[in-house]
């Protein structure tokens, strides 16, 4: 078996007729991030027609092209996407009054550790 045969492809990512008629064809190398900060790396050949806009990460989800988007058009036609911060992902663990809690007990922590070291220092 050729080892071409035996390379893995994501569905629909390649054309097997453009891989065979072109030796070395030309690439557009988009990068896609996922809402979990995950990157996929995806060549296309020049001669595609539309690179898309989102690509379906290892994760599962969506991913949205961020890099080397050679259409203005894919920016205008799709749906904005808002890149999540690590900020974003924590408030969507913990709402802002458990946070406050944290904050008070890592506060009192704290302040309780000074005291002992000003105490053992004195
Ligand atoms: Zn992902």
């Amino acid at each position: 078996m050729k080892s071409a045969a035996m390379r893995g492809t994501g569905l629909g990512a390649i054309s097997y007729e453009n891989e065979r008629q072109a030796e070395a064809p030309e690439c557009e190398i988009v990068r896609y991030a996922c809402l979990f900060g995950h990157q996929s790396v995806i060549p296309f050949s020049i001669e595609a027609e539309e690179i898309p806009p989102t690509w379906m990460c290892r994760c599962g989800r969506e991913a949205a092209a961020v890099s080397k988007v050679p259409k203005m058009a894919f920016f205008t036609t799709a749906e904005p996407r808002v890149h999540r911060t690590h900020w974003d992902m924590l408030l969507e663990r913990r709402t802002i009054a458990d946070l406050q809690e944290l904050l008070t007990e890592r506060l009192a922590l704290l302040h309780n550790q000074g005291a002992d070291e000003q105490r053992l220092s004195a």
